[in-house]
């Protein structure tokens, strides 16, 4: 089998109970190798319990844990950390304070002298830091830190790499490029990897696949792409993003509302939904009242709307919005500049096609 397509790690139905309640409740998922699956979720929702359990420093009550086929953790079995060929990165990693930047990284590396010492070498070009080898980690910065503990957990080549929130202490600024020069060097080396972040961003950043969790259990699992465009209910829609809510009600699987008709297939007769629109997804209808061509029927029916407040957020401007039809109040971004004074109206419409209905 391609090296690329080999399940390092293989999670199922894992449980951690805590007094009684599921902090992590019938868990299931693989990470293939060079890939970087991340789970993400409120604070709370189980992500690092599921990473612990995974790292074996905490026992799971049911379910089994394999690492490149083999089981680590199962029914009368417990492989200790140190055996499972997992590497560990978390926010408050430290390097040993006593060792050189050279020996921090060769640390758990095996083999001879010398393929130790071609193993660091490789490691710190490829993290740009072969001048710093004899440096000690007081004399580095957050970033330089950061990314000698990188080195430092590839170096032993582990088959998993375990990662809680290892960016978060980091600059903002500097968060960026840490996090894309961490990913070049894990795909590099074909490491299965598994972040935990509550970082929307992060997550979209990094990964090739989401694990969306919710108290214990995964909600929604998919590409970046699949989660923000097809997110599986109003709260994995508002995780990403604000949203915006309409409040509609179901007849004969259509929603009639201000913006014109949604379709609502599988939803009962009578019953209650929400429409759900990212701000980005709200337009404004400069065309209204000119000479410009009707709504398309992406964009639906144009709605009368009084700006509240307009605020210039960098790349785009966000206006807030109270509808004429109920009073509700919807947000838009638009893009540069565009700061309407309030009591202005306008009218917008709304992309039929990038809206969810969920029931209310
Ligand atoms: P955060 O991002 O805040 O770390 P998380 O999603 O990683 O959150 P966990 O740390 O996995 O969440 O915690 C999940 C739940 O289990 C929480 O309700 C937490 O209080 C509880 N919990 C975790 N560890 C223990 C423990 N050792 N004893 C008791 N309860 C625990």
């Amino acid at each position: 089998m391609p090296q690329e397509l080999q399940t390092r790690l293989e999670v199922s139905g894992l449980v951690r109970r805590f007094d009684g309640r599921a902090a992590v409740e019938d868990v299931s998922f693989e990470v293939l190798a060079g890939q970087v699956v991340c789970l993400l979720g409120p604070s709370g929702c189980g992500k690092s319990t599921t990473l612990r359990l995974v790292a074996g420093v905490d026992r799971q009550d049911a379910g089994t844990v394999s690492i490149d086929g083999r089981c680590v953790a199962g029914p009368g079995i417990e492989v200790p950390p140190e055996a499972r060929s997992v590497g560990l990165m978390f926010q408050d990693f430290a390097l040993f304070p006593h060792l050189t930047v050279a020996a921090n990284v060769g640390f758990g590396v095996s083999g001879s002298k010398a393929e130790r010492e071609e193993r660091v070498a490789e490691l710190l070009a490829r993290i740009g830091l072969s001048g710093k080898a004899r440096a000690y980690p007081h004399e580095l910065s957050g970033g330089e830190a950061q990314r000698v503990a990188l080195a430092r957990a590839v170096a032993p080549r582990p088959k998993v790499m375990l990662m809680d929130e290892p960016f978060s202490g980091l600059d903002e600024r500097l968060k960026d490029d840490i996090r894309d020069h961490t990913l070049a060097v894990l795909k590099e080396e074909g490491t299965a990897v598994l972040l935990v972040t509550h970082e929307p961003d992060e997550a979209m950043r990094m990964a090739d696949q989401i694990l969306l969790m919710r108290e214990g259990r995964i909600v929604q699992r998919g590409t970046p792409y699949h989660i923000y465009t097809a997110p599986v209910d109003r709260a994995a829609a508002a995780f990403f993003s604000d949203i915006n809510v309409i409040r509609g009600e179901v007849h004969g699987a259509l929603t009639e509302t201000p913006f014109g008709q949604f379709l609502a297939p599988g939803h009962a007769e009578g019953a209650a939904v929400d429409i759900v629109i990212r701000p980005q997804h709200l337009k404004i209808d400069f065309d209204r009242g000119g000479h410009g061509p009707l709504p398309t029927p992406e964009d639906g029916t144009p709605a009368r709307a009084v700006v509240e407040r307009a605020r210039f957020m960098g790349r785009e401007s966000l206006v807030e919005f109270r509808m004429d039809h109920d009073g509700s109040r919807l947000s838009a971004t638009v893009p540069q500049v565009f700061l309407p004074k309030p009591g202005t109206v306008l009218w917008l419409t709304i992309r039929r096609d990038r809206c969810f209905v969920f029931p209310a």
